[in-house]
């Protein structure tokens, strides 16, 4: 029988297809195959296994419910649009999936802290949530800029007991929180654990985050079926910013006949520092110890970004979305800021659902498509829900009569 997809990739360096790999400074190498040898180990036991699947259960809220959104289909005129509900995880967010699971393979390694930057907060604050209900300590860098722009985050954290540790070089946001992160870490992987917020970084993250999120389409593939008779969808949506969320939900449908759309953040416009859409404009580089598609500037440094999502404020992604859009398994889409803010207003109009911004990416690419092909199913992964961001948009765009 032929082997399956997410069997066989990545290959054992942490390859997919050219993109992939751990590139880490030599002070790191030990620490990275510690982690890869033990999630080897441990995503073949049954303990590792049973225990994730209580937490998500019993303390997450898994599985999730599918959802038939029959206003908003109507409205668009014939396709059906499913959502995954991932904003009724605990915290509001896809995140969590991956951030339990990195906690608990700390405590089986015996390590007393998880760290981790973030740019919004929304992976600290998941993180942070991990750190608290396994007792072990927090430590999230995080540019000063970011911290002054995401005060709430910044206070949940707080309270749930993580410390923030400021970054005040350079731009003083994402990029230079990793950059910090990655230096305080090498100093602690003894004692320490990096939880990466995405299927980014060096392997073993990328294989790792994805098989984490998998449940997602797991349960996604079993509802949908159930709900409509055994079927497929014809299309599953997500929005790419690393590129978990997506995966998360990819992964159920990816030996099967549906199409895959990664829908990336098209901002202001199509100019270099107006979008943060890597896949549709970047080129092969190197950056945070992998190789992917990546924005960059001409002397090949990473370039400065836009999203009105921050979770999708990132000039690089994933070294599997590079790999399938490369292959063509996976199609790139886009959404601007303007088909964004529809999209978030109309589904909470219609559907009493408040969707994050990055979410509403994909909601309105979905929109588009059913109208487009009023005979298609499509689902899409409605990563989180939107309480952080309606300060934010209700200041800057004007609620619609
Ligand atoms: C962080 C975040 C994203 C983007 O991250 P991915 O790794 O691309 O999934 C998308 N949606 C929400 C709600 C997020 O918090």
């Amino acid at each position: 029988m032929a082997k399956s997809y997410l069997t066989s990739q990545p290959d054992e360096k942490g390859f997919f297809g050219k993109y992939g790999g751990a590139y880490i400074p030599p002070q790191l190498e030990e620490a990275f195959k510690e982690i890869n040898e033990a999630y080897d180990k441990l995503s073949k036991s049954y303990d590792f296994i049973n225990e994730l699947y209580n937490i998500r259960k019993h303390y997450q809220g898994r599985p999730t419910p599918v959802y038939y959104a029959k206003n908003m289909s109507e409205y668009c005129g014939g396709g059906r649009i499913y959502f995954k509900r991932e904003d009724l995880n605990h915290t509001g967010a896809h995140k969590l999936n991956h951030c339990m699971a990195e906690a608990l393979l700390a405590k089986y390694l015996g390590k007393k802290k998880i760290m981790a930057e973030t740019g919004a907060g929304q992976h600290g604050v998941a993180l942070a949530t991990a750190a608290a209900y396994f007792g072990l300590e927090c430590e999230i860098h995080m540019g000063e800029v970011d911290i002054e722009k995401e005060k709430p985050n910044v206070i949940r954290m707080q309270i749930l007991g993580a410390k923030i540790v400021p970054v005040s070089h350079g731009l003083k946001t994402l990029k230079e929180a990793v950059d910090s992160c990655f230096e305080a870490y090498i100093s602690q992987s003894d004692t320490a654990l990096y939880a990466i917020g995405s299927v980014v970084g060096p392997h073993p993250f990328p294989k790792m985050v994805r098989d984490f999120q998998s449940i997602v389409g797991i349960e996604a593939k079993e509802q949908f079926a159930k709900m409509t008779g055994g079927q497929l969808p014809d299309s599953v949506v997500a929005c790419v910013g690393g590129g978990s969320n997506a995966m998360g939900i990819f992964s159920g449908f990816i030996d099967d006949p549906v199409k895959l759309y990664g829908v990336e953040p098209m901002g202001k416009g199509t100019k270099l520092g107006e979008n943060a859409a890597s896949l549709s404009y970047g080129k092969d580089g190197i950056m945070h110890g992998f190789n992917s598609i990546m924005l960059q500037t001409d002397e090949g440094e990473p370039a400065p970004v836009y999203s009105i999502a921050s979770g999708l404020d990132y000039p690089s992604v994933g070294p599997e979305q590079a790999h399938l859009k490369t292959i063509g398994r996976t199609i790139v889409a886009t959404a601007d800021d303007e088909e964004t803010i529809d999209a978030f207003y109309k589904i909470s109009r219609l559907e009493g659902i408040i969707p994050a911004l990055e979410s509403s990416h994909a909601i309105a690419f979905a929109m588009k498509l059913a109208r487009q092909n009023p005979k298609e199913s499509i689902l899409v992964n409605l990563s989180g829900r939107g309480d952080k961001d309606i300060d934010f948009v209700v200041e800057n765009y004007p609620l619609p009569s």
